[in-house]
């Protein structure tokens, strides 16, 4: 699924009408009704992932799934609620995945960038590479890829029971796997970059269960009861390294 809306787009793009947001929220204007609202199934036993960046020192903002159901536009469409019921910027509305952002962007994207790696066991589905990487966001809001198509490179990973984990807006030449291949948990996948709908270097993880609906990792009062991570960690940190195995 290529869509084109993932990333750290909407909300770096709209992080100029946040202010205009958070008047609304103070005047209780335009309060959304929110509750635990989420139903998905709890992630299959014995699937449980490892965080998928090997170098979680260089990740500065996490920004993850909107649980709320209404979609918002202009100036409210920074509204939503993420698996504890924190709004913008722990997440955006109707984002689908999890935005972990590479700190010092393209500098350190340059210098390196950080490596995506396998969250558990699995096969490899899907790939894309070789696609312009320096996609940035623009003030007059979107994102521009310099003339070049706005396309990510991506790696899809298929686990036990059907789940899958995606992860999107690679460096271009960096992916490290082929279709068809078993991959073991930890194992490098590729490098982080800002191919397509990306305003900043980042990795866009997003889990599909075995329906294809997309789920939020992360276990809490918005979300499902049982995280898909072995260690969700502190909120406001990173989930833990290790693998389930
Ligand atoms: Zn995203």
């Amino acid at each position: 699924m290529a869509r084109p809306r993932v990333g750290y787009d909407q909300a770096m793009d709209s992080a100029l009408r946040l202010s205009n947001v958070v008047l609304l929220l103070t005047l209780g204007a335009c309060a959304p009704e929110v509750g635990p609202i989420d139903t998905a199934p709890q992630p299959p036993e014995g699937l449980r992932f490892a965080f998928p960046v090997d170098a979680p020192e260089l990740i500065s903002q996490t920004i993850g799934v909107d649980h709320d159901p209404t979609v918002y536009d202009g100036v409210e469409e920074l509204i939503c609620t993420n698996y504890d019921g924190r709004g913008f910027p722990w997440c955006y509305d109707e984002h689908d995945g999890s935005d972990y952002l590479l700190d010092g962007g393209f500098d350190t994207m340059d210098a390196g960038s950080a490596g995506v790696i396998a969250a558990e066991d699995g096969v490899v589905v899907e790939i894309s590479d070789g696609n312009y990487d320096r996609c940035h966001g623009v003030a007059s809001g979107g994102v521009d890829c310099d003339g070049y198509e706005m396309i990510a490179n991506y790696v899809v990973l298929e686990h036990e029971g059907g789940v899958l984990s995606r992860y999107w807006h690679l460096q271009s030449g960096s992916v490290l796997v082929a279709v068809g291949q078993e991959v073991r948990c930890g194992e490098p996948l590729a490098r982080i970059g800002s191919s397509g709908y990306s305003s900043t270097p980042h990795l866009h993880f997003e889990v599909h269960d075995p329906d294809g609906i997309s789920v939020d990792p992360y276990a809490g009062e918005y979300s499902q009861e049982r995280s898909y991570w072995v260690e969700q960690g502190d909120p406001e940190g990173l989930p833990g390294g290790a693998c389930a195995g």
